[in-house]
């Protein structure tokens, strides 16, 4: 931190030069909420286009500090955008459905729409105390009908794509939220809300979105994603969890013709199929409970296996699991030979993966060669090394022997192909024969929407007694939700118990309908809105195309890494079905994501629960907004964890008051004509301090977006002015050293540098400084590069006390610095060629003795 400045003359500040935060701050507020076109992004204009974007927050009622660092790095980033020139988009919304708001309503007895709308009220009272540039004008409130509406309009069209459907299935059911779960909302087994909730499986009827016919497009385009932190595109790659392989039918022996007697089983290495030694079923596989029917010891020990497998899910780590199996007794038939082989149940086959089973090839697979060497069963090498010589004998390898660098062996016709070859051929000859074929699996799973829950989109669905499903017709949209429903956490959905929107008229027969109960997951709500900000308003349609195909992609999408999985993986799919909707023209909807760190206190994630929490309310109170803000992009790189110290926000704030203090004691007086007299060294001091700070600042917005050495930039040009106020420069010749003009340009800058991280004081100088108009709409300073440049010396070289070369260094350069200058001078290292260095003296800024032998 910079020192502390001494006291004026008089020994007593003046008022005005005691730096105010709350009366500046309350100042601007005012004057800028009069004017709520002064952060709008224009709708014709000539300019580049930015669109600044941060992730909309869910109103639980309070800003927490994760928001205010999150909406600073957007802010400055906005601000920066402004001053040079470019026509910014920068909307805030609100992500309003979901559960929090149910459980208000039951613990305060307050309706969630109510309890909603207050709480953003509160929040967006909040984001204007701390001066963020959001255009209201586009605000987006997703639990009001005029946003969710379209929900309903684009689950109509999926519909009619056949992307939406309908089916019962297995569902993750949260007993403590008591509704389905998203495959994605499951987190080591337990509710991603309840950590210490284990997850049930239900049997429901379900909405689905079929993501999976996007699934290959998804994990293709991640390659054009090189704006976003290579971490996310792997999350992501991996959640897709693409795996090449070959799907083959062993058959239950003694089983008929029908599928039921058939078990697919989906592999990566086919090559390796005349090693497998059994079958391997999960618990839960149909086949399972057929084999087990009549065998009640075995069905018992099959129950005792998915009891594992769940205590292992609970755990969250399916893949350390203690393996156990047990024997059916019954057998299989391997396609390719005919050979019959155990069938096998284990605890560590899971049946949402692949097929749910596999077939085990000990020789040549890790886990299954650890099972066998556990129950006994046989391993049977079919891959040896390839011999880099043929005359060469090659011997069995150590197993297992899992590499794809070998040779079949023991394979009947495939037997002297290599493991690529074969894994080809032999998918092939599967196909050919009916039994098999090559296959492309992903992890992803469709993505289930259903919620037994009230405070949600409904679904634009209805069940006629006689015909069926049939949809919403358009013009009836929206299905709005109803206000008077008894909400409870329990018993399925609550809008299932509002008789006047649960039975209706069957729009196609007339017939007595039920209408669909369940609402949306709250992850469709985000999957589009930051293209509803664009057009918010519009009531014909979701947005207009053209206004989007201006605005899109996003430039700058920024918020936390915990949303790098879900919310971006639906964005992006629902961006691929609106393109092939023809309703927008990009492939991807953001061009380049920041993911900022989290913030932590006295070594934990900062929450309400573990009583670490900082309001931004109380330090916006003592500190003010400006200081705040300023604090959490300086105290560490955006990127990084940031462990919060109230005393850093108060080194902020005496920085602010010094950079106040300096303006309000140079400012009069400055604002004179131009002088021509020449700079002192002092104040040439200052202009490369500045030239050097502006391209610093500019290349960190432009990079990799280290604020906190921006900040501690423009730190170090402050304390430069202080110092040649302080070594009396101005005293004895104000005019010579210091030519008013020179100076009021200085703090201009000095200014402008700092309008992105700390608005209010900059508006505030602006004006002192005796400056009109917009500061969002003044260039950003630019940089001369000859002025930044360090003054440089010449460095005298010697070799054994010979003077033999000069090298030319920047002044207060280090010794190891001009030590590799001399070094690397050409005449020094030809002399210095096959010799050896006894000696290296570096007198800094003086002169370098090399001593040679
Ligand atoms: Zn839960
Ligand atoms: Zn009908």
């Amino acid at each position: 931190m910079p020192q502390e400045e001494k006291t004026t003359v008089s020994g007593v500040p003046r008022s005005e030069d005691r730096y105010d935060a709350q009366r500046i701050e309350t100042k601007w507020s005012e004057r800028w909420q009069q004017d709520p076109s002064l952060y709008a992004a224009e709708s014709k204009s000539t300019k580049p286009k930015y669109y600044v974007l941060e992730m909309l927050p869910y109103p639980s009622g309070v800003l927490h500090m994760g928001h205010v660092r999150n909406y600073s790095i957007g802010d400055a980033l906005a601000r920066y955008m402004w001053m040079n020139g470019y026509n910014v988009l920068h909307p805030m919304g609100w992500d309003s459905f979901g559960l929090p708001a149910e459980n208000a309503a039951i613990s305060a007895n307050t309706p969630p729409r109510e309890w909603t709308l207050r709480n953003i009220g509160n929040m967006k009272a909040q984001m204007k105390r701390l001066g963020f540039a959001y255009d209201w004008s586009c605000e987006v409130t997703t639990c009001l009908p005029d946003y969710y509406r379209w929900n309903q309009w684009f689950f109509l069209k999926l519909y009619e794509k056949g992307l939406a459907y309908r089916k019962k299935s297995k569902v993750n059911w949260c007993p403590k939220c008591a509704t389905v779960l998203a495959n994605e909302q499951v987190v080591d087994g337990c509710c991603w809300r309840h950590e210490d909730t284990l997850v049930e499986q239900r049997e429901l009827e379900q909405w689905f979105l079929r993501i999976t016919q996007y699934a290959e497009e998804l994990l293709r385009d991640l390659e054009k994603l090189e704006g976003w932190p290579e971490k996310v595109r792997t999350m992501q790659r991996n959640w897709i969890g693409r795996s090449e392989g070959t799907l083959v039918d062993f058959k239950l022996e003694g089983g008929d013709d029908s599928p039921d007697s058939t078990i697919p089983v989906f592999t990566t290495r086919v090559d390796t199929i005349y090693g497998a030694t059994s079958v391997q079923l999960a618990p839960e596989h149909p086949l399972v409970a057929r084999l087990t029917k009549y065998n009640d010891p075995l069905r018992m020990q099959v129950e005792q296996l998915i009891t594992e497998q769940r205590k292992a899910k609970e755990i969250g780590d399916i893949g350390a699991i203690e393996k156990h199996g047990v024997n059916t007794h019954r057998h299989a038939v391997n396609p390719y030979n005919g050979q019959r082989i155990p069938i096998w149940v284990a605890n560590y086959i899971l049946m949402d993966y692949g097929t749910g089973a596999i077939m085990s090839v000990p020789a040549h697979d890790e886990r299954d060669y650890e099972f066998a060497r556990k129950y006994k069963l046989e391993i049977r090498v079919v891959i040896m090394p390839q011999a880099d010589d043929p005359e060469e004998t090659v011997t069995e390898p150590p197993l297992p022997f899992t590499t794809m660098q070998g040779m079949l062996v023991n394979s009947g016709p495939f037997s002297g192909l290599n493991c690529e070859e074969a894994i080809r051929k032999m998918s092939a000859y599967a196909e050919e024969h009916g039994f098999g074929k090559a296959n492309v699996t992903y992890r992803l799973k469709d993505w289930g929407i259903s919620r037994q829950r009230y405070w949600g989109t409904p679904i634009p669905m209805l069940y006629c007694e006689t015909e069926g499903i049939v949809p919403v017709p358009e013009k009836d949209l929206p299905v709005i939700l109803p206000e008077k429903v008894e909400i409870t956490l329990s018993g399925g959905s609550p809008l299932a118990r509002v008789p006047e929107f649960a039975n209706v008229t069957c729009p196609q027969c007339g017939g007595p309908a039920r209408r669909e109960t369940d609402t949306m997951d709250t992850f469709v709500d985000s999957s589009w809105y930051f293209y509803r900000y664009t057009d918010a308003h519009n009531d014909q349609a979701p947005f207009d195309s053209k206004t989007v195909s201006y605005w899109f992609p996003i430039d700058q999408y920024i918020g936390g890494v915990e949303h790098a999985i879900l919310h971006l993986i639906y964005s992006r799919f629902w961006t691929k079905f609106m393109r092939d909707m023809g309703l927008v023209k990009n492939d991807e909807p953001v061009e380049r994501l920041f993911t900022q760190g989290m913030i932590i206190k006295s070594g934990a994630k900062m929450s309400k629960s573990l009583g670490n929490a900082v309001s931004p309310d109380d330090m916006v109170g003592r500190y003010g907004a400006d200081s705040t803000r300023l604090y959490t992009l300086f105290a560490t790189s955006p990127d990084r964890e940031l462990d919060w110290q109230d005393e850093g926000v108060e080194g902020i704030a005496r920085f602010l008051g010094r950079v106040y203090r300096y303006v309000a004691r140079h400012a009069p007086g400055t604002q004179q004509s131009e002088s021509t007299t020449a700079l002192s060294p002092e104040a040439r001091r200052i202009q490369r301090k500045l030239h050097q700070t502006i391209k610093r600042v500019s290349d960190d917005f432009q990079g990799r977006w280290h604020f906190n050495t921006s900040i501690a930039a423009i730190m170090e040009l402050v304390n430069e002015l202080y110092l040649v106020e302080e070594g009396g420069v101005r005293s004895s010749s104000p005019e010579d050293g210091m030519p008013p003009a020179f100076l009021a340009n200085v703090q201009r800058n000095l200014v402008l540098l700092l309008a992105p991280f700390a608005p209010y004081l900059a508006h505030e100088l602006w004006e002192m400084l005796g400056e009109k108009g917009n500061l969002l709409r003044v260039a950003w300073p630019k940089y001369d590069p000859a002025l930044a440049k360090e003054e440089e010396i010449e460095i005298p070289v010697q070799i054994n006390g010979k003077l033999r070369s000069l090298v030319v260094v920047p002044a207060g350069s280090t010794e190891d610095a001009i030590l590799e200058a001399a070094l690397s001078n050409e005449k020094i290292k030809a002399m210095a060629a096959g010799k050896q260095i006894l000696k290296k003296i570096v007198v800094p800024g003086k002169l370098v003795n090399l001593v040679l032998r």
